[in-house]
């Protein structure tokens, strides 16, 4: 068996290209750590028109000759260009009827481009073309999310002679997100007729892009463990938890990695004052400069509380409105939210902060320091979420000393051990009401009060543990090799 794996990571984001979740991070991250241990990971991702920029930026180059992808009777060009960034391979995929827009997946944010099927099937065909072109012929080709579910499909059903050793790897890192289309964008696929039934491609009358992953796919991965067992369930499943209970048997969750070097309290520049694990003296300096920049009454020492997110229902913000108000009025803690989304969480935290000024402050936007600088500076980060695949604001907390409260969903699950363990590093809570919240928001707050020492104890479990993408690329590795072709 070789020792170096060939893997080709097929995704529509990639950071520093592009950006609308969780899933770019890893799709940066993933491949680079792959390839610092020694495999040659590489990155096909579509050529967007925001995305040109950057990629000349970083020398772009262009093949002579563009691949041609047919989808529905129409051929396409489609260009390839290539930019190494820091050591991995990165093929930008052009094709300017498709991608040259000035949205990603659609006009404006909730809103889809009428024709994401024929632009998302020609790019997976592009991708499995490409093997060819580059002479280059992964072990693994791993397509992320809907956009590239075809790609395990069409590797078995119409690549399986151009690739007959490559396996497939399919990660989902939202199963909300299913890429369903009417029945006859199935001619866009190329993939025969007989296919659109409920055991394949179908799935309640329309084409769903993620079940052709998971159906096709050697292997299915999701971002952690907990959400790989809660796909199974109604509850989580998006109407797929039968197709993930069938599909259990190569079902696997890896739980996301985040980025050591971005979020470092040490060498972390946004910061007025570093702290780490050894050092940690200067976190305090960090709550005090940012309770002067936000603005926020310097009254005892009530704890500081933070909420960075998108203001979202999944995100259980209602929740924190909802319970937050009376131990605001008996002076035991203060509130701070950095985030965007529903005008009417906007609302009423924005009312909030007028009931209660000098002691709520809520910031609206998207400001990458101002993250650092709270996360930094918070005692406790709340974040009870509905459903959360992975989650990564409650990772970098739990690296800035930042306890974490969080509801025992997926990856919060995975990451977060309530401290009545005796050994934890956050606060954890289940059910989904306003009693079991506020309970758990008043426990933390009496361990700040009055329990300094353990405080202090959690803070260093939580500060001490290895998220590093290095730990989790391994585990990677060990299901590729136990999907390896040997022949
Ligand atoms: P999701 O991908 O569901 O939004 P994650 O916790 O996985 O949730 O990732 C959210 C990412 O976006 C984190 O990097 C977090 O710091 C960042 N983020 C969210 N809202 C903001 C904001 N308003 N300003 C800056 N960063 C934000």
């Amino acid at each position: 068996m070789p020792t170096s794996l060939r893997i080709l990571h097929v995704a529509s984001e990639m950071v520093p290209f592009i950006k609308t979740g969780g899933l770019a991070d890893v799709v940066g991250a993933l491949p680079k750590a792959l390839n610092g241990l020694g495999h040659d990971a590489r990155v096909a991702i579509p050529l967007y028109r925001s995305v040109r920029r950057k990629a000349e930026a970083l020398g772009l180059t262009w093949s002579e000759h563009p691949l041609v992808i047919e989808a529905g009777g129409v051929d396409h060009r489609v260009g390839v260009g290539t930019v190494e960034l820091d050591g991995t391979t990165v093929y930008l995929l052009a094709c300017d009827e498709l991608f040259d827009r000035d949205g990603i997946y659609g006009p404006s944010a909730g809103m889809d481009y009428d024709d994401n099927a024929r632009r998302y099937a020609v790019f997976s065909k592009a991708a499995l073309a490409l093997p060819g072109m580059l002479g280059w012929v992964p072990h693994f080709i791993h397509a992320h999310d809907w956009q590239t579910g075809l790609i395990p499909a069409l590797r078995e059903r119409g690549f399986q002679r151009t690739l007959p050793a490559t396996r497939t790897v399919f990660t989902i890192h939202n199963i909300a997100y299913q890429g369903a289309f009417w029945h006859f964008d199935m001619k866009l696929t190329g993939l025969d007729w007989s296919l659109f039934n409920p055991l394949h491609l179908e799935h309640y009358g329309r084409l769903n892009c993620l079940k052709a992953g998971v159906v096709f796919a050697d292997r299915v991965t999701t971002v952690s463990r907990r959400y790989a067992e809660e796909i199974q369930l109604p509850e989580f499943g998006s109407g797929l938890d039968g197709v993930m209970r069938a599909n259990a048997f190569k079902l696997r969750g890896i739980t996301n990695g985040i980025d050591t070097a971005e979020w470092n309290p040490w060498t972390d520049e946004a910061l007025p004052t570093r702290f780490d694990l050894r050092r940690p003296g200067g976190k305090r300096a960090c709550k005090e400069e940012l309770r002067t920049e936000l603005g926020l009454v310097a009254a005892g020492q009530p704890a500081l509380v933070a909420v960075v997110s998108r203001l979202v229902e999944q995100k259980g913000i209602d929740l924190v409105v909802a319970a937050v108000e009376p131990y605001i009025l008996a002076g035991r803690m203060q509130l701070v939210v950095l985030g965007s989304g529903d005008t009417h969480l906007e609302h009423r935290l924005r009312q909030l902060q007028t009931r209660h000024p000098g002691w709520v402050h809520a910031w609206f936007g998207y400001n990458e320091e101002l993250a650092h600088r709270i996360i930094a500076g918070a005692d406790l980060f709340l974040m009870p979420s509905r459903t959360e695949p992975c989650g990564l604001t409650q990772l970098y907390s739990l690296r800035y000393g930042t306890l974490p409260l969080v509801r025992y969903t997926g990856g919060l699950a995975d990451t977060v051990t309530d401290v009545a363990s005796g050994s934890g590093n956050g606060f954890t809570f289940g059910p989904m009401d306003y009693g079991h919240f506020s309970s758990v928001l008043d426990r933390a707050l009496g361990l700040y009060e009055h329990f300094p020492v353990e405080w202090k104890q959690a803070m260093k479990r939580a500060m001490g543990a290895d998220h590093s993408w290095e730990q989790v690329a391994a585990e990677y590795v060990e299901m590729y090799r136990e999907i390896m072709f040997v022949g």
